[in-house]
């Protein structure tokens, strides 16, 4: 029986094993430390490499129809122990139980519908003189590493393709949030073969030691732009194939046409939901100036009445800020809009303990080269802005170095679709927002990363295209 309140341990060669070191992780809402984590040492990675290079041999050779089987069981496993994981969820990371029990049961669904999934296979000629195909064949030892925000989805983002198309994977979780990945691990060792997925915990030391580790085919990265970077630096020495899934500052552009009470809701929560920490999040709204103060008006009246607290407490919709370090970015954005005496308006009252927690914030109408407009703040700070003409504001959105996300609000979907075609970025809801789905690839322009995850595109990231001409003979 697992225990999911203690015993953290990591997953290398199909077993259980603990570390010489320790992480300490925080409770958010608490600022206090509960649990401790693995500190991989080198060693220890180099272990779990060798172990995914022997196991990549058999199962990249098993039908594929048998890898499904075991990814679909895999959901299985994390949907019977959702209430569980969703608790322990909610401790590391700080989202209110619902959303927490939401990220989970998403993922173990999303492992079953990805396991659906087949590569194509394309025949170029099949004629008396030849046979021409391509298909897909996987590419080795995936090094995979996920951010705090969404820990257990982005990690499945890419455990679930990777595995389906034959390769083996070493997976890291943030070391803000380990302990739900280390125990879907665990779990997971009764499934999967030993080596196809060792699940590993560490300091800031071991991103590094992985994306210059030899032993990997490939690197699936998500994480801050900043960072994306210096994985790219390290891949090149080696050539490893790359994904990046990396920061955004998403713009959401609101025509006059709205009907303010019926949009304020989904826009409020496209921007406030897991207390802002989403790539995909609204970080800047361009409103019409003819429904400006309306929409401010009521997104403050929906702020005033949202409850910020401890997520394990009933009634609370947004956590804390996840981290310390994020917490301080997030302060510092506040203090340098103050400075410049920008007018911030507060929601509801915060607790006030050690945990990080920072008030719902509307900047109301700051100039565009403000910081808080200009930074991807990751924390409930939106900057509101007026606009009067369509096409300077699409120019005001699309000036940005990010391309990730946009939203276009408007009653009328054929204008709202024109607007879309002009945004500079990887995917655009008109009318919705943070809908994503694991058929439909999701992926960043410009400075948001490249390649993709999700939907076939997302499948075939993970594989090579293999050519095969047959003389007939
Ligand atoms: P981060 O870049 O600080 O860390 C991400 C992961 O990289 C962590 O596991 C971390 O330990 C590891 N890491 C840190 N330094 C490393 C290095 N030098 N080499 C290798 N690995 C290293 O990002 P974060 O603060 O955890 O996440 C927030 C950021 O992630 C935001 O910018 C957000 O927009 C972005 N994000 C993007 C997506 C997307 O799909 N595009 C999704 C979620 C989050």
């Amino acid at each position: 029986m697992t225990d999911f309140d203690r015993n953290y341990s990591m997953t290398i060669d199909g077993k259980s094993v603990s570390a010489k070191g320790q992480i300490d992780v925080i409770n958010p809402a608490t600022g206090e430390v509960f649990a401790q984590a693995p500190d991989c040492s080198r060693e220890q990675l180099d272990d779990a490499v060798a172990s995914a290079r022997l196991a990549f041999k058999a199962w990249k050779l098993r039908p594929i129809e048998e890898r499904a089987d075991l990814l679909a069981k895999a959901g299985d496993v994390i949907l019977q122990h959702s209430a569980e994981l969703a608790r322990l969820f909610t401790k590391e990371q700080g989202r209110p139980t619902e959303g927490a029990a939401a990220e989970i049961m998403m993922s173990g669904q999303w492992l079953k519908m990805v396991s659906q999934m087949r590569p194509p296979v394309h025949i170029s000629e099949d004629s008396d003189a030849q046979f021409i195909e391509t298909r897909y064949v996987p590419l080795g030892v995936v090094c995979a590493i996920a951010p705090w925000n969404f820990p257990v989805n982005l990690a499945i983002w890419k455990v679930a393709p990777a595995l389906l198309a034959g390769n083996t994977m070493v997976l890291k979780p943030s070391p803000f949030t380990p302990l739900c990945t280390l125990k879907i691990g665990e779990l997971l060792q009764d499934i999967l073969p030993p080596g196809v997925l060792s699940v590993i915990s560490g300091g800031d030391e071991l991103g590094p030691w992985m994306t210059s580790h030899p032993g990997f085919a490939k690197i699936s990265f998500t994480g801050s732009t900043e960072t994306g970077k210096k994985v790219m630096e390290s891949a090149a020495r080696d050539l490893k194939a790359l994904t990046l899934e990396l920061g955004g500052n998403d713009a959401a552009i609101v025509l006059p046409d709205v009907d303010v009470d019926e949009v304020a809701q989904k826009i409020f929560f496209g921007a406030f939901a897991n207390t802002s920490q989403i790539c995909v999040a609204t970080k800047r709204l361009y409103v019409h100036e003819s429904v400006y103060d309306a929409l401010r008006d009521r997104l403050v009246a929906i702020a005033k009445a949202t409850k910020v607290g401890d997520g394990s407490e009933q009634g609370t919709v947004l956590g804390p800020i996840q981290n310390k370090r994020q917490f301080d970015r997030v302060m510092n954005l506040l203090d340098d809009a103050r400075a410049n005496n920008l007018t911030l308006i507060e929601g509801a009252d915060i607790p006030h303990t050690k945990g990080y927690f920072v008030p719902v914030t509307i900047v109301d109408n700051p100039p565009e080269v403000s910081r808080v407009v200009q930074e991807e703040a990751f924390g409930p700070v939106l900057p509101m802005l007026k606009y009067s003409d369509i096409d300077d504001v699409i120019d005001r959105a699309n000036d940005s170095e990010y391309g990730l996300a946009g939203a276009v609000w408007s009653k009328n979907t054929d204008e709202a679709m024109r607007i879309a075609r002009k945004m500079e970025t990887g995917t655009v809801w008109i009318n919705q927002n943070l809908n994503l789905r694991p058929d439909t690839p999701f992926g960043g322009h410009k400075a948001s990363g490249f390649g993709v995850e999700n939907g076939m595109e997302g499948l075939l990231e993970f594989m090579a295209p293999q050519a095969v001409y047959v003389a007939k003979v």
